[in-house]
C-alpha cells in the first residue's frame, strides 16, 4: 500500500490516523466514525443524518482536473454546516490549494509520487496565496465573523482591499503571517504578553513554530487559579518557549498595599495597578512592539482594530484581529492544542481567581470577569510610553 502524507497549514504531518477510513457502510450502526472516505458523487441528503457524529472526512479526488470534490466540500460546509476536519484525498497540486481551502478543507491528503513532483516547500508557499484570500473576508464583512467560511463567501473588493492595505500593512495577512513579518520587522525588540487564558495556545504555538526564543512575559499576579498555573507550565514546556519571562509584583509593595490579599474587594483598580500595572511596566516597557491576542468581535473598543497599530510608543500587533471565537476552536482542534483546564467548567474568560466566575449559557464570555463591579478591563493602557491603570472603566485590555 502507498504511503501517504498529510499537508496542512502548508507542512507534512502524520497521515497514519487515515491509511483506513470506513466507507458509506460505517453509517449503519451509530457509532461514531473516526474517518470517513466519501466519493465526490456522494448524496450529502443521506450522508447529513449522521454528521454530528462523523470526526473527519475525507473526500476523494481520483485526479487533479477532477474539481467535483471542492464542489461537495463547499455543500458539506454551507448548506450541512460539517465542523469536522474535511480532507482532500487524491492527487491534488499545490496549484490548488489555496481553492481547498477556501471551499472548506482542513488539509490534503496526498501519495509519495504526488509528494515526489511537488515538495513541501512548494505546498508550504502555496499557502501563502491563500494569506490575502483568507483574510479579506472577515474585514469586508460588517461585524464579526461568525465562523471561517461564512466570512469567506462575502465578495472581495480590490479597490477596498488597496485602501484597507494602506491603513493597515499587515491587512490580509494570515496570523502566521503577521507574526513571521512582525517578528522580522521588529527583531529582537518585540515581546508576547500572555494571560495563559483559554486563547492563549494559539498564539503560543505560532509563535513556538517561528520563534521559540520569542520573550513571552506572563503576570503571575498571586491571585491566579492552580489550574493556569498548571497549564502555563504545561503550555511552555509542550512548545519549548525559551525566553519565558513570569512576573511578580514586588512583594514589599504587596505586604505594604495589601497585607491581608483583600485589595481586590474593596479598590479592585488599586489591586490591579499594583499586581499588574507596575509588575508590567517593569518589564514590557523596554520593547518596542508587543502582540496581543485581542480580537475585533471582542468588544465594541475594538471593533476597528487594525492588525498593526503603530499609533502609540509602543506598536501592537494584534495576529488574531479578524479571527472568531469559532476560529480559535478550530485552530486548536486541528493542532491538538490542549484546552484550559477550566473551560470545560464554564469559565470563558479567565482572569485572577478573585475576579473570574463562570458564565452561564448565552451569556457575553466577559461576563464572568469582575462580575459584581463596573469594571470590565485590566485598566492597563499606555500614556506617553508608560503603562498606566485607567481612570475610566472601558479601556484596552493588556490582554
Ligand atoms: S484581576 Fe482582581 S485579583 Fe487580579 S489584580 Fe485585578 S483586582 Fe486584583
Amino acid at each position: 500500500m502507498p504511503s501517504h502524507t498529510l499537508i496542512q497549514d502548508g507542512r507534512a504531518r502524520d497521515a497514519a490516523r487515515f491509511a483506513d477510513p470506513s466507507d458509506l457502510s460505517a453509517l449503519e450502526s451509530n457509532e461514531t466514525i473516526d474517518v470517513l472516505h466519501i466519493a465526490n458523487d456522494t448524496d450529502l441528503e443521506a450522508l447529513a443524518p449522521a454528521l454530528g457524529r462523523i470526526e473527519t472526512i475525507l473526500i476523494d479526488f481520483p485526479a487533479y482536473t477532477d474539481g467535483r470534490g471542492f464542489s461537495l466540500a463547499k455543500q458539506l460546509r454551507n448548506r450541512y454546516g460539517y465542523e469536522g476536519l474535511l480532507i482532500a484525498d487524491g492527487p491534488l497540486i499545490p496549484d490548488q490549494y489555496a481553492f481547498a481551502l477556501q471551499c472548506g478543507f482542513s488539509a490534503v491528503h496526498i501519495d509519495d509520487a504526488t509528494l515526489e513532483r511537488h515538495t513541501i516547500e512548494d505546498w508550504h508557499a502555496a499557502l501563502d496565496d491563500f494569506d490575502l484570500t483568507y483574510q479579506r473576508g472577515y474585514a469586508i464583512k460588517a461585524g464579526p465573523a461568525t465562523s471561517v467560511f461564512d466570512s469567506r463567501l462575502t465578495a472581495p473588493s480590490k479597490k477596498k482591499d488597496g485602501e484597507r492595505k494602506a491603513a493597515d500593512p499587515f491587512f490580509g495577512h494570515s496570523a502566521e503571517l503577521t507574526l513571521r513579518k512582525a517578528i522580522k520587522k521588529y527583531q529582537g525588540d518585540i515581546v508576547l504578553a500572555t494571560s495563559m487564558g483559554v486563547d492563549s495556545a494559539v498564539l503560543l504555538h505560532m509563535v513556538s513554530r517561528i520563534d521559540p526564543s520569542l520573550p513571552v512575559i506572563f503576570l503571575d499576579t498571586g491571585k491566579h487559579f492552580r489550574e493556569t498555573l498548571g497549564y502555563r507550565d504545561d503550555l511552555v514546556e509542550r512548545f519549548g518557549l525559551t525566553d519565558f519571562r513570569n512576573i511578580t509584583p514586588d512583594q514589599a509593595a504587596v505586604q505594604a498595599e495589601d497585607p491581608d490579599g483583600t485589595l481586590n474587594q474593596s479598590e479592585p483598580d488599586n489591586c490591579c495597578d499594583l499586581r499588574k500595572v507596575r509588575p508590567l511596566d517593569g518589564v514590557i516597557h523596554g520593547f518596542g512592539a508587543r502582540i496581543t491576542g485581542r480580537k475585533r468581535y471582542q468588544t465594541p473598543q475594538r471593533a476597528n482594530m487594525a492588525i498593526l497599530e503603530e499609533d502609540g510608543a509602543q506598536a501592537k500587533v494584534n495576529p488574531l484581529a479578524y479571527w472568531s471565537a469559532k476560529d480559535v476552536t478550530q485552530y486548536m482542534r486541528q493542532h491538538d492544542l490542549p484546552p484550559h483546564p477550566l473551560l470545560a467548567l464554564g469559565y470563558l474568560s479567565i482572569g485572577c481567581q478573585p475576579c473570574t466566575t463562570r458564565v452561564t449559557a448565552g451569556e457575553d464570555p466577559r461576563a464572568g470577569r469582575w462580575r459584581h463591579s463596573e469594571k470590565t478591563e485590566c485598566g492597563i493602557h499606555m500614556v506617553d510610553g508608560k503603562w498606566v491603570s485607567s481612570e475610566t472603566k472601558a479601556t484596552f485590555e493588556a490582554f
